[in-house]
């Protein structure tokens, strides 16, 4: 038997169903990547996203020649890659990963069915990009999806994880396929400046050093903003190069608070999917509660410009919104302090937001951005959507003492201590000191137009 394993959000060797699958019905197989053109004709693929999955790329290709394989890179229409490619190779299956978007669910339906004219079977293999498919644990009443978090952990607890596989130890390619080339990352332009570094090598490094330095405080820090205290296993988690089942495994084995706290966080990663997976329009429609009365017009584009540049007054959003530009990537407790001030403080529609998150974010994935985006501004899954978040309030709890604030807005880093998130309370004198704007809204009044907008007056 001959086999074609595509990779998309999977890129990896270990614990992967579809190419020990492929590995085991047979002689050879084809690992293949495409570059699909709708994906970059989209936007979707980022500076920050791009540079990181040539890295993976990369690894991939590195982890399949330890084992006597290589990855074979392809550009263009998946479908038709594919079906070019499984033709030239005489293969009978083609292995792929389940996908959650839309635009995933579809383009396997198209792959199914030309596979299927062709006389070659695809072969759809679940919880490869999740640790429980979705659709796998459904709420009793016959829906098809959870849309409350604490009973869907409940029941993705009592499921459980899939048995991590390990990664083949031999993967044969025929000859005649030739490689392709997998792009360089250094010739990617616009990267943020503390880009981490991609591919399963990296990623698996992390993930035990995770497991020895970090998971267990994970439940007292995970919000520490200036101690930078999670994993930043998200990116290797959106591209796949590590497997969320496995861990869910790892940290189960090991145990205690941290470890649990930290099992529930890779939940919402697939509460989200599942989410998406049963609801694919929600990657741009509201889920739940319909909002439309967003500002719009002039003085809503430029509160917008100033909260992308990081420059609106509040010091603990601008810190966020600086980091998200420098690293591509963003602390959580960052993402919903800087999303609250967008959608409810400054009324502004989640979707710019989670737009300007996706043109920076190396993890932005369509499930976790968007729908966490909704849970922020009181659209989608939140339990009490109507909560605001005090960016100052929100300052001086998780970064007390203002470190996180002096980190990334150095205007501001001769002012000490908490003192740092109310520049405004300085005496004039002291004030004029530091070139920092001055708030471009009243909180107060943030929060007036917020409920008269949820019509809560
Ligand atoms: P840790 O705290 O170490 O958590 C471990 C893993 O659990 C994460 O890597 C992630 O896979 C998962 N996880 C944690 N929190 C969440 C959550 N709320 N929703 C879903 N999964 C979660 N995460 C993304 O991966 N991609 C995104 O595009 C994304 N956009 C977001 C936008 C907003 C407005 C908000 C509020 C959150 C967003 N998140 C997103 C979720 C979360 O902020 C990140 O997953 C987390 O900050 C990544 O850092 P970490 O790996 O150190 O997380």
């Amino acid at each position: 038997t001959v086999s074609v394993v595509l990779f998309t959000s999977d890129l990896r060797v270990h614990d992967h169903p579809p190419l020990t699958a492929a590995v085991a019905a047979g002689d050879f197989v084809v690992p293949l990547f495409v570059r699909d053109g709708a994906i970059a004709a989209s936007g979707f693929a980022a500076p920050n996203r791009e540079a990181f999955l040539r890295d993976c790329l990369a690894g991939l290709d590195a982890g399949l020649r330890e084992r006597g394989g290589r990855l074979v890179v392809r550009s263009g229409d998946v479908v038709d890659v594919v079906r070019g490619i499984a033709a030239r190779a005489r293969a009978d299956e083609v292995h792929v990963a389940a996908g959650v978007s839309g635009y995933a669910q579809a383009r396997e339906r198209r792959l199914g069915r030309a596979l299927e004219a062709d006389g070659r079977r695809l072969r759809v293999h679940d919880a490869v990009i999740t640790a429980v498919a979705p659709g796998a644990v459904t709420p009793s009443g016959g829906s098809d999806h959870f849309a409350v978090f604490t009973p869907y952990f409940k029941r993705w607890s009592a499921e459980g994880a899939r048995r991590p596989l390990r990664a083949p130890r031999a993967v044969r390619v025929p000859e005649d396929v030739p490689s392709g080339r997998i792009p360089r990352r250094d010739a990617v332009r616009g990267v943020a400046e503390g880009l981490a570094a991609g591919g399963e090598r990296a990623g698996r490094a992390r993930m035990l050093a995770w497991r020895r330095d970090g998971i267990a405080d994970y439940a007292a820090r995970h919000d520490d903003l200036p101690g930078d205290a999670t994993s930043r296993l998200s990116p290797h988690l959106h591209f796949g190069t590590l497997s969320p089942a496995e861990l869910v495994h790892l940290a189960q084995e090991r145990g205690g608070p941290g470890a649990d706290a930290f099992v529930r966080q890779l939940c919402w990663r697939d509460f989200h999917h599942q989410v998406l997976a049963a609801r694919p329009e929600t990657s741009v429609a509201d889920y739940r509660a319909r909002h439309d009365r967003w500002r719009a017009g002039a003085s809503a584009d430029a509160d917008i410009r100033a909260w992308q540049e990081g420059r609106t007054g509040y010091p603990v959003v601008d810190a966020a919104m600086r980091q998200l530009r420098h690293e591509g990537w963003l602390h959580n407790r960052g993402r919903l302090l800087a999303a609250s001030f967008l959608t409810k403080t400054l009324y502004v529609d989640w979707r710019v937001g989670a737009r300007h998150f996706l043109e920076h974010l190396v993890d932005g994935d369509i499930a976790d951005n968007q729908l966490n985006w909704q849970w922020v501004a009181g659209t989608g899954t939140d339990t009490r959507p109507n909560r605001v978040l005090n960016p100052v309030l929100q300052g001086r709890r998780y970064d007390p003492d203002g470190v996180y604030v002096r980190r990334w807005v150095p205007e501001l880093a001769g002012l000490e201590g908490g003192r740092v998130h109310e520049p405004w309370k300085l005496g004039a004198a002291e004030r004029g000191r530091y070139d920092y704007p001055e708030p471009i809204v009243d909180l107060g009044e943030g929060l007036a137009r917020f409920k008269r907008a949820r019509g809560r007056e």
